[in-house]
C-alpha cells in the first residue's frame, strides 16, 4: 500500500494519476489547504481510491492510518511552496514542511516503511556560483538555500537521511525539482483535453501567468529584471514537463527496491528565459498581449538549470516531454478549461 501525501495538489496529483491507471492501491491524504476537491473528484474517475482530507499535523490520526493499513512506501508532497510567502512567515513554512515530516518520517520508519520518496527543491541551492566553464548544477553542488522555503525542504532532506542512517530498513529516494510545466498529457477526439493541471492561489509561476494573459484572464505579464547576465537578459530555468516528473516517482519506486538511497535532480538540463517563454506562448497561441518591464524579484538566480546526468544514468530515465510546445501546448489546453 502506498500513502501519498499532498495528492490534490499540483505535482502529487499527477503521481496520483499514474499510479491509479497502474492499479496501485493507494492512500491520498491532502487537507486542501492549497489541493483542490475537483482534483480528487476527477481522479477518482479514473480509479476510486482512499481519500482523506486530513492535515498533517493531527499526527495522531496520520498514526492511525499507519497502524490500520500496511503501508510500506510513502511518497511526501505535502508542503508549502512560495518563496515570496516563506519570507514573509517562515515559521509557516518550517512547521508545515519540516516539522510535519519529522513527524511522518518518524511515524514511517517506526512502522516498517521501508520506501520513502521526498519531493525537494532546487531551491536547496540558493544562488549558484559556478567554477569556471561549468552552468549546471549537479547534486553534488553545495547547498546554500537563501529563502525559509528552500531551507524547510534542505532540513527535511537532512532528518529523511540521518533517520535512514540508523533504520536501515527505511530507504529514501530525494527529487529536487527545477521548473515544472504543463498538464496532463490527455487526449479527447485528438485533441489534448488536460483532466488535470496547475492551480495556485494566487498564482506566481511564470507559464500560468503569461497564459492567463494570453486569455485576457489578465492585464498584463510583467518580466521580473532584464539585466541579469544572461544573453537576452531575463532569467534561464530549466522546465519539467509534469508528467515526466510524475514518472519519475513511478520510476524511484522501483529504483529504491534494488539500490541504495539516493538523490536526484530533476530537470531536461537545459533551460529557457523568460523572454524564450513569452514569445513561444505568443507564437503558439497566436495572441499578443502586453509585456511589461519590472524590477527583479527578491531571491531569484539569473540561471537555474540542471544536470541531469545522475537520473539518466543511475534510474534509466528518459524523458517524453522534453518540448516547450507540448509544455505550453497542453498548459494552454488546461488553462482554458479553468
Ligand atoms: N517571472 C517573471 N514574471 C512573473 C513570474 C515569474 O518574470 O510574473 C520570472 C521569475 O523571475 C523567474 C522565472 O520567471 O525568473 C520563473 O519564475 P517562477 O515563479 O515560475 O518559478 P521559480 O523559478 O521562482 O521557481
Amino acid at each position: 500500500m502506498i500513502l501519498i501525501t499532498g495528492g490534490a495538489g499540483y505535482i502529487g496529483s499527477h503521481v496520483v494519476k499514474q499510479l491509479l491507471e497502474k492499479n496501485e492501491d493507494l492512500i491520498v491524504l491532502d487537507n486542501l489547504s492549497t489541493g483542490f476537491q475537483k482534483t480528487i473528484d476527477t481522479l477518482q474517475n479514473i480509479k476510486k481510491f482512499c481519500f482523506i482530507n486530513l492535515d498533517l499535523k493531527e499526527i495522531h490520526k496520520v498514526e492511525e492510518l499507519f497502524k490500520k493499513y500496511k503501508i510500506n512506501t510513502v511518497i511526501h508532497f505535502a508542503a508549502f511552496s512560495q518563496v515570496g510567502e516563506s519570507i514573509q512567515n517562515p515559521i509557516k513554512y518550517y512547521m508545515n514542511n519540516t516539522v510535519n515530516t519529522i513527524n511522518l518520517v518518524r511515524l514511517a520508519s517506526s512502522h516498517g516503511v521501508n520506501k520513502f520518496i521526498f519531493s525537494s527543491t532546487a531551491a536547496v541551492y540558493g544562488e549558484p556560483k559556478f567554477k569556471l566553464g561549468k552552468n549546471l548544477i549537479d547534486e553534488d553542488f553545495r547547498t546554500n538555500p537563501i529563502n525559509p522555503y528552500g531551507m524547510s525542504k534542505l532540513m527535511s532532506e537532512k532528518v529523511i537521511k540521518d533517520e535512514a542512517k540508523v533504520n536501515c530498513k527505511f530507504k529514501y529516494v530525494i527529487f529536487r525539482y527545477f521548473n515544472v510545466a504543463g498538464a496532463d498529457i490527455y487526449f479527447d477526439d485528438n485533441n489534448i483535453q488536460p483532466r488535470i493541471g496547475e492551480c495556485h492561489s494566487p498564482e506566481t509561476h511564470l507559464i500560468p501567468l503569461i497564459l492567463k494573459t494570453a486569455l485576457n484572464k489578465r492585464e498584463n505579464i510583467a518580466i521580473f529584471g532584464d539585466d541579469y547576465n544572461t544573453p537576452d537578459g531575463t532569467c534561464i530555468r530549466d522546465y519539467i514537463h509534469v508528467d515526466d516528473l510524475a514518472d519519475i516517482h513511478i520510476k524511484g519506486i522501483d529504483y529504491i527496491e534494488y539500490n541504495d538511497s539516493d538523490t536526484f535532480n530533476c530537470g531536461y538540463g537545459h533551460g529557457y528565459s523568460v523572454k524564450e517563454i513569452i514569445n513561444s506562448v505568443k507564437t503558439l497561441t497566436q495572441k499578443n498581449f502586453k509585456v511589461l518591464n519590472d524590477k527583479r524579484r527578491e531571491g531569484d538566480p539569473s540561471v537555474l538549470v540542471s544536470d541531469n546526468n545522475k537520473i539518466i544514468s543511475k534510474m534509466n530515465w528518459k524523458a517524453k516531454y522534453d518540448d516547450l510546445n507540448i509544455i505550453i501546448n497542453s498548459a494552454y489546453a488546461w488553462e482554458k478549461s479553468i
